[in-house]
């Protein structure tokens, strides 16, 4: 139960909207605030004071006793812009009450507990499952104690704040070990189980030849990845449901992909009833791997289970135009998640502060593509967890295409969209893309002029917006006005142009001319411009290319 305490007539307003949204967790507790603070202290697991916290520390502190006993505590000022975890970040859980008393009531949440003020991330947020003395081994961590990293299974692990030998350890395995006393196990998803089954085969005969095989080997349930079979027996209720026990997806192959397959154990039966010699071995073994157990057998079931090769992970991550509220918090956890970062300088300065510590910086200049594209998939390849960062998105007219021309498929890659800055200038200016639009790079230091010229003028032709990204620089100035030019050979002088530099930057400007009156020179390589279309209007200060809606027509028509 969480106890709500307030004096005044605005702390009354906010606690009752918060009693009104968790009716079933909250209690209200009146009267003299000194009474209700020490009855709801004995009383709840939880607080929330709406008084000023110089009051709740008087209150509150002859009567803590044990962290781990006591309730959490959390404040609301009295203009309910504040909501800070005072007493019991973790134990009490007042953090997470902060967060969500601050969701609810649209006040900042003020968190100053080490975990979470450094950015550590709790051992049970990096997305595997983690076993033994896991609150142990966290508080060490924050503490700064040595913590010792043993990774049986390479793995791409975010960032850890680890020493080469420590009192505690972090081992990382899929071996079925009974964690040591200050050890936390984390697990990998290394094993990938092939099983096949005959008709109607039970689920508790595969499930069990499956933990049966795994117990043996001394393997852990919960490094499985996935099952793997036959095409075949994609619908088989008993692999169905044992794959739904286990939590893991079920994934299929054709008959002839496993038959390719080279396997220890090949056998008639699997031959003559699904067209391949192998089910379980081949399709355990498909995605390359060790053979940790070999085809077992039960009356009905068959199983084989492989290490699957650790893969690296790539995340292709971008950062938005510049605002930090413009920054996903998709591409905000994939910062976290990287072990190593790799970006031009500029931008890693733009969310440094987001990095974990333990994070592997490689930043370089202006005109390193080819090297940051090469050791970012280098990185993924060694099994770590990369993050390739670029502004605006990381995919146009910057890294993901060098990388990915350079990476193989055996590593893993993520992309994670960020706003263009065609987009952020788009904003500002109004509405210049509401019909279409295409984003043309005037920059000829990889292109060809006459390939850039021959797209201008096709965009020309066919009355397409453009977004000029790269559009002049103190090497390049003619490019602009060529192919403004060219464009007014399509367009009338009139036609809005919108120039935005720095969108979403501190010295953001946006400002709207014409193709007639744009000076280039006003133009630099901070700046997109964006000429519309012949429909495109400047109403009210605003770049509008129209929708074309038959509505909105007949409304001009009737004017
Ligand atoms: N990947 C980036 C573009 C890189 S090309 C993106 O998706 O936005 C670099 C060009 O982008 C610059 O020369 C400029 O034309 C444009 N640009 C990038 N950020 C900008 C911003 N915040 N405001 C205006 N233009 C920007």
């Amino acid at each position: 139960m969480i106890g709500l305490i307030s004096a005044t007539a605005a702390g009354t307003a906010a606690r009752d909207r918060l009693a009104a949204a968790w009716p079933e967790r909250t209690r209200v507790y009146d009267g003299p605030v000194g009474d209700a603070v020490r009855a709801a202290f004995a009383q709840c697991e939880q607080l929330v004071c709406f008084l000023a916290t110089g009051a709740v520390v008087r209150l509150v502190a002859p009567l803590l006793s044990d962290k781990r006993a006591d309730p959490g505590v959390v404040c609301v000022d009295e203009g309910g812009r504040f909501a800070v975890s005072l007493v019991g970040g973790h134990d009490g859980g007042a953090n997470e009450l902060a967060v969500e008393v601050g969701e609810l009531l649209g006040a900042q949440p003020v968190v100053t507990t080490a975990t979470d003020a450094v950015g550590l991330p709790g051992l049970d947020t990096l997305g595997f499952p983690v076993e033994g003395a896991v609150p142990a081994v966290s508080r060490a961590l924050l503490d700064g104690e040595p913590v010792a990293l043993v990774s049986e299974v390479p793995w791409p692990l975010p960032p850890l704040p680890v020493a080469p030998r420590g009192a505690y350890t972090i081992r990382v395995t899929d071996r079925a070990v009974e964690p040591a006393g200050h050890e936390a196990v984390l697990r990998p998803p290394s094993l990938v189980v092939g099983v096949g089954a005959s008709r109607n085969a039970p689920v508790e005969e595969v499930l069990g030849l499956v933990e049966g095989t795994l117990r043996e080997a001394g393997l852990s349930g919960r490094s499985i990845a996935e099952l793997a079979t036959v095409d075949a027996k994609a619908e088989e209720p008993g692999i169905v449901a044992a794959a739904g026990r286990l939590g893991v997806p079920l994934v299929t192959y054709s008959a002839v992909e496993l038959a390719a397959v080279a396997v220890p154990n090949p056998s008639d039966a699997p031959l003559a009833a699904v067209g391949t010699p192998s089910v379980a071995e081949a399709s355990a073994l498909i995605g390359g791997g060790e053979l940790l157990v070999p085809k077992r057998k039960s009356a009905m079931a068959t199983c084989a289970v492989v290490r699957r090769p650790a893969r690296g992970r790539l995340a292709v991550v971008g950062l938005g135009p510049g605002a930090r509220d413009l920054l996903t918090p998709r591409a905000k956890a994939e910062l976290q998640r990287a072990r190593v970062l790799v970006g031009l300088d500029q931008y890693v300065d733009q969310i440094r502060d987001l990095l974990r510590p333990g994070t592997r910086i490689l930043e370089s200049g202006l005109g390193a593509e080819e090297e940051r594209a090469r050791s970012a998939v280098a990185e993924a390849r060694r099994g770590q967890a990369v993050a390739l960062i670029g502004s605006g998105d990381a995919g146009v007219y910057a890294m993901a295409s060098p990388a990915l021309a350079e990476a193989c498929d055996d590593i893993d890659v993520v992309g994670v969209p960020g706003v263009t800055a065609a987009l952020a200038a788009a904003a500002i200016l109004g509405a210049p893309l509401g019909h279409d639009h295409v984003s043309i790079s005037l920059s000829d230091l990889h292109t060809p002029w006459a390939v850039i010229e021959r797209r201008v003028r096709a965009a020309a032709e066919a009355d397409i917006v453009v977004t000029f990204y790269n559009p002049r620089s103190r090497g390049r100035d003619w490019q602009l006005p060529k192919a403004l030019a060219i464009l007014a050979g399509h367009r009338a002088g009139t036609t809005p142009v919108g120039v935005v530099r720095n969108a979403s930057r501190p010295d953001e400007s946006g400002r709207l001319t014409t193709l007639a009156a744009l000076d280039p020179a006003t133009v630099d390589m901070m700046t997109v411009v964006t000429v519309g279309n012949t429909a495109t209007r400047e109403i009210a200060g605003r770049m509008v290319t129209p929708r074309g809606y038959r509505w909105q027509e007949a409304q001009e028509g009737a004017k």
